[in-house]
């Protein structure tokens, strides 16, 4: 048998994620391994649950990465939340919110769903409904940022909807860490889940979660088991609750090291950049893209006030194929765009612009590339226009 190394192609990640990856992050990941339980390691793992806490702005405790990626997330929150019998409002207006339906199905719970057209944020207005129509329901859950469309929603009010009404409040915000303004405390999220690999630049694989008080007192009064041995908070604390490098950390796992000092390097850089630097960034560079897309005659799908800065759904333009102008940039210029899910599929392109991707010479690349591509396929667009609009805004947002 003949084997060698595997060699990936440099690739530019303009996709739904895994987003670029910092120089940073990836040597700090070839690190030399560690015990898990080595003091050493015990020391960084406190600093990287401090660091967690910052980002997520929240003094949680309870705030840790599961050894796994955001779906575990997703699904360490659920299985922990819900007990057989639980009536859980689900918020759904994109993939990830089905997710989170099936999810509640699965622990036993009871879903009652509350929907929204996908490219559209959440209804408050809709949620308020179903809370007063279900005065049993015991959670809420709904997506901050819906990769699957580009959509945004108002996570501060449905929280406080779902705590009028009795219900914690469990949110997805595996895309929005990071990269747009997330306030954990401050909105009162009581369950909240995210991944590496948007925002965070991290590699992909790790979940940063976080639980309120409120969270833990419900799932500590749990009357049944956790169905799930590797999920149940209750034995993992054990692990990440132990006394910093007293050697009292129970063994639950193996700690996945080496991932774990890449998302130590990845927050680090965060830290340094200050995250509400990093939300103006995400912000100024998704300007300079829709500057340019305009400029290039496309449309984003997502009105303006609900967008993400983080991804961007772009109408395809009628008689191009989607899927051939993605070939064609993975192939001539190594860019990677996302394509449309579910009721977008085969409408849209998923432009993302996630941590270290939302960068000026990826704009740049992205429209270059993209608009000769539309023009050698017939679609009237102007690349130097494009560029120019964009250049223009990144000028502008250069003194904030
Ligand atoms: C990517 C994503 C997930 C799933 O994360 P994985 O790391 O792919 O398991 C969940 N929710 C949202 C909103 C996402 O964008």
């Amino acid at each position: 048998m003949h084997v060698s190394s595997f060699q990936p192609p440099p690739r530019t990640l303009m996709g739904p994620g895994p987003a670029d990856v910092h120089p940073r992050v990836t040597a700090a990941l070839a690190r030399p391994t560690i015990g898990h339980l080595d003091p050493a390691f015990g020391a960084m793992m406190e600093e990287l649950k401090g660091l967690l806490r910052y980002a997520f702005r929240t003094d949680n405790p309870l705030t840790m990465p599961v050894s796994a990626p955001g779906s575990a997330g997703m699904e360490c929150c659920f299985v922990n939340l819900v007990e057989p019998g639980d009536k859980v409002i689900v918020c759904i207006n994109g993939v990830f919110g089905s997710r989170m339906r099936e999810n509640v199905l699965r622990a036993g719970g009871e879903a009652v769903v509350v929907e929204d057209d996908w490219g559209r944020a959440v209804d408050p207005q809709k949620l308020a409904d179903a809370l007063v129509a279900h005065p049993d329901a015991k959670l809420v859950a709904c997506v901050h940022a819906e990769t699957s469309t580009g959509a945004c929603s108002d996570v501060k009010t449905l929280v406080e909807l779902a705590h009028r009404h009795g219900c914690l409040a469990i949110v997805d915000a595996v895309t929005s860490l990071g990269g747009s303004p997330l306030e954990v405390d401050a909105w009162g999220i009581d369950a909240v889940y995210s991944g590496s690999q948007k925002c965070l630049s991290c590699t992909p694989g790790l979940a940063p979660v976080s639980f309120s008080e409120r969270a833990l007192t419900k799932i500590t009064a749990r009357s049944t088991p956790v169905q799930s041995w590797f999920l149940d908070l209750n034995l993992v604390l054990g692990y990440w609750q132990g006394a910093s490098g007293s050697g009292k950390r129970a063994y639950h796992h193996t700690a996945p090291v080496n991932a774990l000092y890449a998302l130590h390097e990845s927050l680090v850089m965060l830290a340094e950049e200050g995250i509400e630097r990093a939300w103006a960034r995400h912000r100024r560079n998704h300007l300079a893209l829709r500057a340019g897309l305009t400029a290039l005659g496309l449309e984003l799908v997502v009105p303006e006030a609900e967008r993400l800065p983080q991804l961007n759904a772009v109408a395809v333009p009628g008689g191009i194929d989607e899927a051939a102008v993605r070939a064609r940039l993975l192939e001539t210029y190594s860019l990677e765009i996302g394509a449309g899910l579910g009721a977008l599929a085969g409408k849209v392109w998923r432009i993302g612009l996630m941590g270290w991707s939302s960068r000026a010479e990826n704009i740049l690349l992205c429209l270059g590339a993209l608009g000769s591509v539309l023009a050698d396929m017939g679609h009237a667009a102007d690349t130097g226009a494009a560029l120019h609009a964009a250049q223009a805004e990144l000028g502008a947002g250069r003194g904030h």
